[in-house]
């Protein structure tokens, strides 16, 4: 009896109209399914799963990968839950078969433990209802349309036009302005997807920026992401909907399908989609992009869907123009910013209104001596110390913030000289231009002040013109006394008186004096030759020992108050120490070095001179250094690594010091064009030792 109603239930099982399987639950293999289901699944399924051959082989196997995805997730959500699956019209879509509709169930079977162990599922094709419905809806639709839209869509349409008009209004920003508008049409009209693209004219294409799907959003983004409108690329709508500014509608996807209006491949086929708008986001002569929507149903051209998405594109459109134009005005500030940030020449903002300091770049927290980010949003009062500012020449400076001052009442300043006391005290001289910012009403809102720091060639002129007055002066002195002691001798030679021992002192002063003037004279053309880099050197080689015994031979001739003792250290003995060098120069050196120490150390006091050779770790010699040491006056520790440069003399020097600073300078040039080095040791009160270092040939 138990067999003959379990054959009566397979008889009815595989005829049913209803398509039934059975799946194993862990694995989602296909353990059994009736007749129907295998008819059903014969018409997707790749032909070797045909015919029954799937059973035994798990859905992620054989499902074509479509509809894997979305059916997997509902089997995998029973198997685990237990709660069945009840699809209302679900649409598959195959390009062999276009879409179809079914109704399908996923039910979890229990064992006596009641675990999960199979799920049953039932399959029924609604595919001739659906579309029946459909034909019925559209025919009732262009009905209504032709006796005009009743009261109820044109108030939904209006509604979902002020909606997307009023969102879009409240955002700058592309992207959420495409998203309330993409919501707002997918409230009203339940499309299968909506889509809004941005056009990227440069690469005549269109992006996705927002996309409303009801199925797996995945396979649609992929398929909507970046879309090439050339129009070459015939097969795309959007190309078409840009090129004619106009809607572009299609009514009935299938037929659009059929007449080959429509590529089996796109997406909108893919998704199964019954009609479709594509509305070209025109805002005056530019394409903003396109917003698109699908429908699972027919739609007509002039239908309520299509006219109220025109309206929203309208909005949308605009929206987006706004918003783009107000990315590119922001990009365009914050490219102009980082310009002004990184530039050398110190900037500050004033604002009219408050006198706040709206902005200032890296450079400007430099010249002030104040960090720029702490300079911003402070007034400009803060800084207006009443400091007494003394300029060049002791002539009263302009403090800095005077331009900014002078620009906020209207004035231009151009390149004046202004001052700028830090807080850690040091002086800045700056060139300073201001000018007002205007306004669009011509009220001054502020003013722009730029800053050029010239503190290095304002002490250079400072010193120059130093060295100026001190060198008529020096040069004066000579003058004067080899005029006086002329007259002497004059006087004397017309009293016919002969030449006694004065007189003999007399022609000695003139002497000397002479040729200090001649040194002067020569040192300050030097000066005027390093200047313009037209110091020439006569380069040969030379034994050094016999230059500097030159030099020491009329030393010991003329020095009178100072005991000069020569020291010769090393392994050189006698043996010429060969150097390249321009003799004339390397004297000139030696004479400066020289004539520092008799003229900055005590008569009778002890001036040496000295040469030892320099060892490499091979042993051979490859420099000399020479030396010049005194017991003078000395150089304090903090002065002395100023002493080589042009213009510098140590402050322990009183008035009996002659000199203008610049025989060091020029012995360091000297020297380091001859490829040596120059250095300075010195105590204070007991002496300085100079060595200069030249390399052997
Ligand atoms: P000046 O014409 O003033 O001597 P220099 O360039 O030769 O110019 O020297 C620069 C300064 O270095 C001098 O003004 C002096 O202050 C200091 N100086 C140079 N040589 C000596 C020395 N032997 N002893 C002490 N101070 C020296």
């Amino acid at each position: 009896m138990e067999t003959k109603t379990q054959s009566f239930a397979d008889i009815m099982l595989q005829h049913i109209p209803v398509g039934v399987a059975l799946y194993e639950a862990d694995s989602l293999h296909l353990l059994s399914a009736n007749a129907s289901f295998h008819r059903y699944m014969d018409t997707f399924l790749d032909p070797r799963w045909q015919g029954g051959k799937a059973i035994g082989h798990a859905l992620q196997e054989w499902m074509p990968d479509t509809e894997l995805a979305s059916i997997l997730t509902v089997f995998q959500r029973v198997a685990e839950t237990g709660s069945p699956y009840r699809s209302d019209e679900y649409a598959l879509y195959f390009p062999a078969h276009g879409t179809t509709y079914w109704r399908w169930t996923l039910e979890a079977i229990r064992d006596d433990d009641d675990r999960i162990t199979q799920l049953l599922l039932t399959a029924l094709d609604i595919t001739g209802d659906v579309l029946a419905r459909k034909r019925a809806e559209g025919s009732a639709q262009s009905s209504v349309r032709e006796a005009r839209l009743p009261a109820q869509p044109v108030q939904k349409q209006i509604d979902v036009i002020e909606a997307v008009a009023e969102s879009v209004r409240e955002s700058l920003e592309m992207k959420s302005i495409s998203k309330t508008a993409s919501e707002a049409i997918k409230a009203a009209f339940h499309p299968i997807f909506v889509s809004i693209h941005t056009a990227d004219s440069a690469q005549e294409a269109l992006r996705l920026l927002h996309l409303e799907y009801t199925g797996s959003e995945e396979v649609a983004r992929a398929l909507l992401q970046y879309v090439s409108y050339r129009s070459h690329d015939n097969r795309l709508i959007v190309a078409r909907a840009c090129e004619e500014r106009r809607p572009i509608v299609i009514e009935n996807v299938q037929e659009a399908v059929r007449s080959g209006q429509l590529n089996q491949q796109h997406a909108i086929v893919i998704f199964g989609a019954q009609s479709y708008v594509c509305i070209p986001l025109w805002f005056k002569d530019y394409f903003e992009g396109a917003l698109s929507a699908a429908f699972d149903h027919t739609i007509a051209a002039d239908g309520i869907e299509v006219q109220t998405l025109a309206a929203c594109g309208t909005h949308i459109a605009g929206a987006l123009a706004h918003a783009r134009l107000h990315e590119s005005v922001h990009s365009e500030r914050a490219r102009l910013r980082l310009i002004l940030d990184r530039l050398p020449e110190a900037i500050l903002i004033t604002e009219a209104m408050d006198g706040s300091i709206s902005y200032a770049n890296e450079a400007a927290g430099y010249i002030l001596g104040i960090p720029y980010k702490l300079l911003t949003g402070t007034q400009l009062h803060r800084y207006a110390r009443n400091y007494a500012v003394t300029g060049l020449n002791e002539r009263p400076g302009l403090p800095w913030y005077f331009a900014i001052i002078r620009s906020l009442s209207g004035e231009v300043i151009n390149g004046q000289e202004t001052i700028i006391i830090r807080p850690d005290g040091s002086k800045i001289f700056a060139l300073s231009s201001s000018a007002p910012l205007v306004n669009e009403q011509n009220v001054i809102t502020g003013a722009v002040t730029v800053f050029q720091d010239i503190t290095a060639q304002k002490s250079l002129e400072q010193q120059k013109n130093e060295f100026l007055s001190i060198a008529s002066h020096e040069l004066r002195t000579p003058i004067t006394s080899i005029q006086g002691f002329a007259e002497i001798l004059q006087f004397k030679a017309a009293q016919g008186e002969p030449l006694d021992g004065a007189s003999m002192r007399a022609i000695n002063m003139i002497t000397e004096q002479s040729q200090h003037l001649t040194q002067m004279i020569r040192d300050m053309l030097d000066l005027a030759r390093v200047e313009q880099t037209q110091l020439q050197l006569t380069l040969a080689p030379h034994n050094i020992l016999d230059t500097l015994s030159r030099v020491i031979e009329s030393y010991t001739m003329r020095m009178y108050e100072h005991k000069l003792q020569w020291t010769l250290e090393g392994s050189a003995d006698g043996k010429p120490l060969l150097c390249i060098y321009d003799e004339e120069r390397i004297i000139q050196v030696l004479n400066n070095l020289l004539n520092n120490a008799i003229k900055y150390s005590p008569a009778g006091s002890k001036i040496e001179i000295g040469l030892r050779p320099a060892h490499q770790s091979s042993g051979r010699p490859h420099e000399v250094e020479i030396w010049v040491r005194d017991q003078g006056i000395g150089i304090a520790a903090n002065e002395l690594p100023k002493i080589f440069n042009r213009f510098y003399r140590a402050s322990n020097l009183d008035s009996s010091f002659s000199g203008f600073g610049i025989g060091l300078f020029l012995v360091k040039e000297i020297i380091t064009r001859h490829s040596g080095r120059v250095r300075a040791e010195s105590s204070e009160g007991s002496g300085s030792t100079f060595f200069i270092t030249l390399p052997l040939a």
